[in-house]
């Protein structure tokens, strides 16, 4: 199994290859030249350590075995806060798969608790390398979940860079609070997208990482750039199916329908490479917010970023530009790398692409798109649990308006599944307003404890006396000052 670049730029890498690079240094994101066949049949009534062992082994066979069933590990050994790391719940007639019960209460667990372990195996292929310097950029929750999974961990630093005024008070909080000795977080005056472009500037800046490669310093992402981040992802969808069998809300071999809160395409992608690999999914839903710049892209065949970018209660999903959405054109144009090369170039000169009419209908014939509004997303949770007493986080809350929209307009009534991708206690203040705006009280602690008082949930053990933990944070800073800003911390005596 090699991995080759979504522009055609690049030589064939192995596996270990491509997670130690991160993206492709010249641009472009790597992805496995096939999709192994995977049959739930031949998964049916194994466990989720076991499934993932067999889905890291056939897509990195030149890992050694002991290290895919290490890696697996992760999932049953504690660090998840139920025997099952992802169950699936039914509300009403929707199954809404839990991905939040690990340590930050965020979906983002589900790869980032698995990837320091590939990326501990991935490295040795670099030479002159002591170190790995993970450079993070998030919109909020894969920053908390990275440093988690790096905290501390030999020969790596990590530092994480988020939108200053984009992030919740719990997610800041989470951060800024993390104690490792190899742990750095940075506000940065912007939003998410120029974080990320500063980050992904850096990874293309061959300069700059000669630079750090005389230091035996080389840098990494822990970003859904980086395949060892989608790899993880793909084994939930193949456990809600059979979870769906074994409780007989699908019966075998029936198909389901998935529903994923999307921000940088990456959970949705990892989906769509689980039904490519025979996983019974008939339709992909992608659900957006208010920066719908996907939903717009399904619709024309256009990508355009030039457009007001909306901070809102959904902050993981405020993003225009989708990193993973490469990855999916590159399958859908029949993977052409010169198309994508040139879209992505356009996107960079032009702020805007438009894809050929061949291309749009095979991405709308795999993903149909929607996308919520504020007020909708207050209306859902507030009706969900008033239902079902089932209590919605916003970003969740999206991808269940999206799916009644769908229910409504196609009148299609196959299970569907929808990926829950937060705690609810992550975004008290908004759940709240939903749920009973006359409870919300001026300080999002005091929210966290009013939505618990009110539901009866408990707040997640990695939430719990936060606002009290000493805050580590660095200064703010432009995005433009980030290659300094990295010199100036990493190799002090250039
Ligand atoms: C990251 C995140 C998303 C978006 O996932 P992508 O893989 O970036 O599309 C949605 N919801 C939550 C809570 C997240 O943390």
């Amino acid at each position: 199994m090699l991995y080759e670049s979504t522009r055609g730029n690049f030589p064939d890498q192995t596996g270990k290859e491509a997670i130690a690079l991160g993206m492709v240094p010249v641009g472009g994101l790597f992805v496995p030249k096939e999709l192994p066949q995977i049959h739930w049949e031949e998964v049916r009534g194994i466990s989720y350590p076991e499934l993932a062992q067999l889905i890291f082994k056939r897509y990195l066979p030149d890992f050694p075995e002991e290290k895919c069933v290490e890696t697996s590990k992760i999932y049953t050994d504690g660090v998840f806060d139920s025997d099952n790391p992802a169950p699936l719940v039914n509300v009403g007639d929707m199954g809404i798969l839990e991905l939040w019960h690990g340590p930050t209460a965020a979906f983002k667990d589900m790869a980032l608790q698995a990837l320091p372990h590939l990326l501990g195996e991935s490295m040795q292929v670099l030479t002159h390398t002591d170190k790995v310097l993970i450079l993070v950029a998030t919109s909020g929750d894969t920053g908390k979940a990275a440093l988690e999974g790096f905290k501390n961990v030999e020969g790596t630093e990590i530092m994480v860079f988020y939108p200053e005024h984009g992030v919740s008070t719990v997610q800041e909080q989470q951060m800024t609070t993390t104690d490792g000795v190899n742990t750095k977080v940075v506000p940065v005056v912007g939003n998410f997208d120029q974080c990320q472009s500063a980050v992904k500037e850096i990874f293309g800046n061959p300069d700059l990482r000669e630079k750090f490669k005389e230091q035996g310093i080389a840098f990494s992402s822990a970003n859904s750039i980086n395949w060892g981040r989608l790899l993880p992802q793909i084994i939930y969808y193949y456990w809600a199916y059979l979870q769906g069998v074994e409780s007989q809300r699908i019966r075998p071999g029936e198909k389901m329908n998935v529903v994923v809160p999307t921000g940088n395409f990456g959970n949705i992608l990892a989906a769509y490479y689980a039904k490519e690999m025979g996983l019974p999914i008939h339709q992909l839903i992608c659900a957006s917010n208010e920066n719908n710049v996907l939903t717009d892209f399904f619709s024309q065949g256009v990508y355009n970023r030039k457009r007001p970018f909306f901070v809102t209660s959904s902050p993981s999903m405020d993003i225009l530009i989708s990193s993973n959405f490469e990855r999916f054109l590159y399958e859908v144009s029949g993977r052409d790398g010169s198309k994508v090369g040139k879209w992505y170039d356009d996107l960079q000169a032009l702020g805007e692409f438009t894809v050929d009419s061949d291309t749009l209908a095979k991405a709308r014939k795999a993903v149909i798109a929607g996308w919520a509004g504020e007020a909708d997303v207050l209306a859902v949770i507030q009706s969900v649990y008033k239902e079902h007493a089932y209590v919605l986080d916003p970003h969740t809350a999206v991808a269940v308006k999206v799916y009644q929209d769908y229910l409504r307009e196609s009148g299609d009534n196959t299970f569907t599944m929808i990926a829950s991708t937060a705690s609810p206690f992550k975004f008290a203040k908004t759940v709240l307003e939903g749920i009973d705006a006359d409870a919300l009280e001026d300080d999002e602690w005091a929210n966290l404890r009013k939505l618990r008082e009110i539901t009866g949930w408990s707040i997640p053990k990695g939430l719990q006396g936060l606002e009290d933990k000493e805050t580590f944070g660095l200064e703010p800073v432009q995005p433009e000052e980030i290659p300094e800003l990295i010199q100036k911390v990493y190799i002090p005596n250039r």
